[in-house]
């Protein structure tokens, strides 16, 4: 209960979305977590990612800021299951409220593509060096799924968001070629595998 108000849980919420809206909420958590997936993964091989050093690192930002560039319907809906996800995880929260000690961001396939897309200047130089990759850029396949294919500029809002499945599957695809390329390299935090 908030305000007196039942607030519907985070599956309820999910269940009750449009068919539409739900293809792609779907397709946003499919790419966003597997972005995720790649950052922990590079995370416990690496020893430059700020959170580790003092509990916050660069998640020390307010709410809205943590909400950047979720954009449109689709944008809403996640936030609103990020807030549902909060209220549901246990543990208080620290600087973003997103946040928890020792275990880092929540949020998962829910993170914002700002907060996807950041990376710290002297871990994204170890990431070069130590896996010879360049972190694949982020934001855009984000921004074009949640269009939903879209077009607002030739005025055309109808949504369609399966013109995007082969693109959300090739993203994926993509993604995991990376992902298993810095599989390859040994794990310096396994503490952390299960986070
Ligand atoms: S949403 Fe997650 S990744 Fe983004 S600032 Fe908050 S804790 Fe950090």
């Amino acid at each position: 209960m908030r305000n007196g108000r039942r607030v519907s849980s985070f599956n309820e919420y999910l269940e009750a979305l449009p068919p539409e809206e739900a293809h792609m909420v779907a397709q946003y958590r499919k790419i966003a977590g597997v972005y995720n997936l790649l950052w922990h993964e590079i995370t416990v091989r690496t020893y430059n990612s700020e959170w580790r050093e003092d509990g916050v690192g660069s998640c020390g930002i307010d709410k809205a800021t943590s909400e950047d560039l979720l954009e449109g319907s689709c944008g809403s809906n996640i936030i609103s299951l990020r807030e549902r996800r909060n209220y549901e995880t246990p543990g208080r929260s620290m600087a973003c409220p997103y946040h928890r000690p020792d275990r880092g961001c929540i949020l998962e396939e829910l993170k914002s593509p700002r907060c996807l897309d950041h990376v710290d200047y002297r871990h994204d130089a170890e990431i070069k060096e130590r896996f010879g990759i360049e972190v694949p850029e982020m934001r855009t396949a984000l921004r074009i799924i949640q269009l939903g294919g879209r077009n607002p500029k030739e005025g055309d809002f109808e949504l369609k968001p399966h013109l995007n499945d082969d693109f959300v599957e090739e993203t994926y695809r993509q993604t995991m070629e990376i992902i298993n390329h810095v599989r390859n390299f040994p794990v310096l935090h396994p503490e952390e595998l299960l986070i």
